[in-house]
């Protein structure tokens, strides 16, 4: 045996082949070196050969030769079997990471080879599983990631409850869909009462943590499918799908009871003075928008703070 049918042996292509097989392969062409950062494969060009690496490392780039290293590839392993079997151009770009040898086998040859030899369709098929198992995963990685950057872009760093931003894009959601099954939305603005006093006598660190004992007493009291967010400093938001009035107010109530009776302390173990809110309730109906029931709601707990605070009007 020649050192290159050695080489070819030891491919995930070629591996349990017979060597006569092997011999008609290393017949039908010839290894093809590549220098350092030399382009093998491209979108932007149709490919008619696997290749087979022989020695040194390929790297798998998307959207452009330069762009961040998505796979390594060492010596066995082959590039270019997608564009072969569904007969498309390369769906990456494949260049040489330092000096390599790759082994080209045309298109037309494999098919002749997969037709007429079994080690070699199953082979193929593999590789094939193999890849499209690295690229679910590599999607699925992908994905984690942007659900959990998404999710901290919508979260609150101090209370964790949702933020602002969150709040702008999820009301006008919720409310259409509300509206598609003819349900109303309740919403409440709760801001708390004399939170500069607050802030003066305790310091904003003292403010802070009563701001965040405030987020617990909403994600204690809200339902499962309610959403509570900090809209501002020491404003909050919550939102009550399919909810009327009467259950909104209930819910708004016992806020309001739970903020004032719930005791803070710091890290110290040292208690707190207590907080009030106010709370501004609206419910929407047919012709409501996110804009149009955020400004009821407000103006109901400029209301609430008129008439001496510490109260829900609706
Ligand atoms: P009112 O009862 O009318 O709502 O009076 P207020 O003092 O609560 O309202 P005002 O808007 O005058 O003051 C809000 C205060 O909230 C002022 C600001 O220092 C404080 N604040 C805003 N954001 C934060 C925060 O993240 N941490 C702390 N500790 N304080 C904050
Ligand atoms: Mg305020
Ligand atoms: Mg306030």
């Amino acid at each position: 045996m020649t050192p290159l049918i050695q080489e070819l042996a030891k491919t995930e292509l070629l591996q349990n082949v017979p060597d006569e097989l092997l011999r008609q392969v290393m017949a039908h062409a010839s290894p093809i070196e590549l220098n350092p950062g030399e382009l093998l494969l491209s979108p932007n060009l149709d490919n008619h050969h696997i290749y087979l690496l022989l020695s040194g490392t390929l790297t798998v780039h998307f959207n452009s030769p330069d762009a961040p290293v998505i796979r390594e590839l060492c010596q066995g392993y082959s590039v270019g079997e997608m564009s072969i079997i569904d007969d498309t151009t390369p769906s990456a770009y494949v260049k040489a990471k330092e000096h390599c040898r790759v082994f080209p086998v045309h298109r037309d040859f494999l098919l002749d080879l997969i037709q007429n030899t079994h080690p070699i369709a199953f082979n193929l098929l593999r590789i094939l599983t193999k890849r499209m198992k690295v690229n679910t995963q590599k999607i699925i990685n992908d994905q984690l990631q942007i659900l959990e950057l998404t999710n901290q872009a919508n979260i609150d760093g101090l209370t964790g409850l949702y933020n602002r931003r969150w709040l702008d894009n999820a009301l006008p959601r919720i409310l259409t869909q509300m509206d598609k099954i003819a349900q109303p939305l309740c919403i409440l603005i709760i801001d708390v009462d004399h939170f500069k006093k607050y802030n003066d006598l305790h310091g904003h660190q003292g403010g802070d943590i009563a701001l965040i004992s405030m987020g617990n007493v909403l994600r204690t009291n809200i339902r499962p499918y309610d959403f509570a967010s900090r809209i501002g400093g020491e404003e909050f938001m919550v939102l009550l799908p399919n909810t009327n009035l009467a259950d909104g107010f209930t819910l708004a109530e016992r806020i309001r009871q739970e903020t004032e009776n719930q005791l803070i302390a710091n890290p110290d173990g040292i208690l707190l003075s207590g907080i009030a809110v106010s709370i501004g309730l609206a419910v929407s109906d047919e012709n409501a928008t996110g804009n149009s029931l955020f400004a009821a709601a407000d103006k109901q707990l400029y209301l609430a703070k008129q008439s001496g605070r510490n109260c829900v009007k609706y």
